[in-house]
């Protein structure tokens, strides 16, 4: 059984359909990259896997356990995914030890001191344990993304989706982002990642997936996708003709 099965999901906002039958099943430890003009459906079909958003059709399964479109199902899929986002949404008022350790405790209901000791653990991983006692505002942007990496690992997820977690960076503090989730991707972490890094996707990823129009339009092995694009529509996307 794969870690995670997506089938036949569509997903529809009013009469507009944004998926339209997506079929992906992810294997443990798999690093799948997702691409794709804006407005294919790459943020919702991660929202449906994180049960952020409910399907209108098909089915997900996360970890062996069908997804059902309740709120307790879905509260339960949130705490097996982590998701990190484009902006950081970390809190300004708390301090970097402080963002780490609250969901653990308010979600998870982590006793204080256990909640500080992942929190510490987790940093370090991401390198800022130095950064415990340090507020927001006082990191950079890429600081800042590294902590919400923290935070999302210390929820212990079965698997990690990043959506376009580079995009509002500054380019000299890309590398720094990436290099976190390239050894994440070694440690054995099963990412989906929305990116616009075709550089890091080659590299890092076992797949990748071309969403185009609420489909996946084209999947493969990164050097089949990227050097021999078969369809009109991604061989536009990636420039080549
Ligand atoms: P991508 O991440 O690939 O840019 P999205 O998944 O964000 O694409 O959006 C796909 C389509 O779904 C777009 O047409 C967008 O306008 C629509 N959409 C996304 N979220 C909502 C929502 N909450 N309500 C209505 N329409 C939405
Ligand atoms: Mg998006």
């Amino acid at each position: 059984m794969s870690l995670i099965e997506i089938t036949d999901v569509r997903k529809s906002f009013g009469d507009n359909e944004v998926l339209k039958g997506i079929d992906l099943d992810v294997e443990p430890g798999e690093v799948i990259a997702i691409i794709g003009k804006s407005g294919s459906g790459k943020s919702t079909l991660l929202r449906c896997i994180n049960g952020l958003e409910t399907i209108s059709d098909g089915s997900i399964s996360v970890g062996g356990a069908q997804l059902l479109d309740d709120e307790a199902h879905l509260k339960a899929l949130r705490l097996k995914v982590g998701m990190i986002f484009q902006q950081f949404n970390l809190f300004p008022h708390l301090t970097v030890g402080g963002n780490v350790m609250l969901s653990q405790m308010v979600v998870k209901k982590t006793p204080k001191p256990a909640a500080e000791a992942m929190a510490r653990k987790m940093l370090e991983r991401v390198g800022l344990d130095h950064k415990f006692d340090a507020y927001p505002d006082e990191l950079s942007g890429g600081q800042q993304q590294r902590v919400a990496i923290a935070r999302a690992l210390a929820m212990q997820p079965i698997a990690l989706l990043c959506d376009e977690i580079t995009s509002a960076l500054d380019p000299e503090l890309v590398a720094e982002v990436l290099a976190v989730v390239r050894e994440l991707a070694a440690e054995g972490m099963t990412l989906l990642m929305v990116t616009h890094e075709m550089k890091f996707a080659r590299d890092v990823c076992s797949r990748v997936v071309f969403m185009h129009q609420g489909r996946v339009h084209e999947i493969g092995p990164p050097e089949e996708v990227f050097a021999n694009p078969r369809t009109p529509e991604l061989k536009q996307f990636l420039g080549v003709h």
